[in-house]
């Protein structure tokens, strides 16, 4: 038997595509090491304007509309909903449409992939086989089957947080707070020669909270025992101790991945298709979003005549990384690089700016929803508002590294070095 779609991995990636395809009326099996139901263990956040449909706020554990974000001085009042995902909620709701289609899953990890002009067969750990017309790769940010062109340095978001109760709150109640940079608890020598981190955190409700010291993105990453020591040294400034630890999260995960080459033998998703924001780290919500037209794409693809999986996967790729999207991923890519290259005061100073554009803009471009001028234009618009001796920091950045700048105004072409395959 071949199936239409085998999808590998089922974490929010690989379940969100699981779900789209079988409801696009496509035959899909899966293939994960463990039970598709395994608790999710990450925190996800994501904006509630993010969410594909109205259906899945139903899907969030918490929403704050009190938004905040601390820096340059300043509290920046974000204007905007912000939702936690309740992991169990959303892992139940897309297995629960796959498994109204059928769909099977093979609980072994893959490991093996051989290509045919019509379809793939993928050989399993127990030496199994499974045969699809098409492989989706959605095995997270070390994929097994994706290809992606050598990443010279690939910076990092590291974070260390505790759920659990607090001798006082750490946060306001009822507040989400996006970042706080502030960084009085720092000696001045720590503040110039170490990588800058922030505050994220969030009231829970019960008197449970959830902080987390962040590093937005840093090469090489920034070690946990360093969080881990700044978020407790932050939260002894703020005046409290955590009292009692429910969970502990180490994230780490890379955000500035090369895109994959677009003319393999198979398709990726999520972290295995460099899908992070490379200026935010968010991606859960991108995977939801495109979760549809993705599977609608595929399946117009597989079902017209003479259709081959090449141009299946062909037309996939074009979903996730058209040339638009290529052109604002550069920007984004620019926008990773001129943050790496800022100090702690600057990064604020920068920060302080961007939270005040209008919520169209810095909302936009943090959920990518931007076209690549409105980008250019919020990217215009902090610049303007800057200090001079922020500006002469972006203008050398720019400088030092002006490709992407070219390539997202189309000065440059955007080039994928020769295919793998
Ligand atoms: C702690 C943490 C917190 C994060 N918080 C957020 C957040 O708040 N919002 C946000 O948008 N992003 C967040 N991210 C970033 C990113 O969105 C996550 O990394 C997300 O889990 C990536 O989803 P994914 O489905 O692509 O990969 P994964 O979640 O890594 O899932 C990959 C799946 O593939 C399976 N797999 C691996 N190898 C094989 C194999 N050989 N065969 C079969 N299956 C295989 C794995 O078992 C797993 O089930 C966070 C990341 C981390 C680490």
């Amino acid at each position: 038997m071949t199936t239409d779609v085998l999808i590998i991995g089922a974490g929010p990636a690989g379940l969100a595509l699981a779900a789209a395809l079988c409801d696009a009326g496509l035959r899909v099996e899966g293939v994960t090491p463990t039970d598709p139901t395994t608790p999710w263990r990450n925190t996800y956040g994501i904006w509630e304007d993010e969410l594909p449909s109205p259906e899945f706020a139903s899907m969030l554990s918490h929403r704050w509309s009190d938004c905040v974000a601390y820096a340059g001085g300043q509290t920046l009042r974000l204007e905007r909903i912000y939702g936690l995902f309740d992991n169990r909620r959303l892992q139940a709701h897309l297995l629960h449409r796959c498994t109204r289609a059928g769909m099977r899953w093979h609980r072994q990890p893959a490991q093996w992939a051989e290509h045919t002009a019509t379809h793939t067969e993928v050989t399993l750990q127990d030496g199994s086989l499974v045969r699809a017309r098409l492989v989706v790769d959605a095995s997270g940010h070390t994929p097994v089957f994706v290809k992606r062109p050598l990443a010279i340095e690939i910076a990092y978001q590291a974070a260390y947080g505790v759920v659990g109760a607090f001798t006082r709150p750490p946060v306001r109640p009822g507040r989400l707070v996006l970042m706080d940079y502030r960084s009085d608890h720092l000696s001045s020598e720590e503040r110039r020669a170490e990588p800058p981190t922030f505050l994220y955190a969030m009231d829970l409700g019960d008197d449970r909270y959830f902080v987390e010291e962040t590093s937005l993105a840093h090469a090489p990453a920034v070690p946990f025992e360093m969080l881990k020591t700044r978020l407790h040294r932050r939260l002894a400034h703020l005046g409290c101790t955590v009292a009692e630890v429910e969970h502990e999260e180490y994230c780490l995960f890379p955000m500035n991945m090369p895109v994959p080459y677009l003319d393999q033998p198979v398709l990726g998703y999520g972290g295995a298709a460099s899908m992070v924001h490379p200026a935010s780290g968010y991606q859960v919500g991108a995977a939801l979003r495109l979760a549809a037209p993705l599977a609608q794409t595929l399946a117009r693809a597989l079902s017209a005549a003479n259709a081959s999986p090449q141009q299946a996967i062909r037309a996939g790729w074009e979903v996730l990384w058209s040339q638009e999207r290529l052109r604002k991923h550069q920007l984004y890519l620019f926008g990773l690089q001129t943050l790496l290259s800022l100090s702690e005061a600057q990064l604020q100073q920068f920060f302080a700016r961007f939270f005040r554009l209008p919520v169209r803009l810095w909302g936009g471009y943090l959920s990518n929803t931007l076209t690549t001028a409105e980008i250019m234009q919020t990217m215009g618009r902090v610049f303007l508002a800057a200090p001079m001796q922020l500006r002469w920091a972006l203008i050398r950045e720019a400088m030092r590294h002006p490709k992407p700048l070219l390539r997202a105004a189309g000065l440059l072409p955007i080039l994928h070095t020769p295919s793998v395959i």
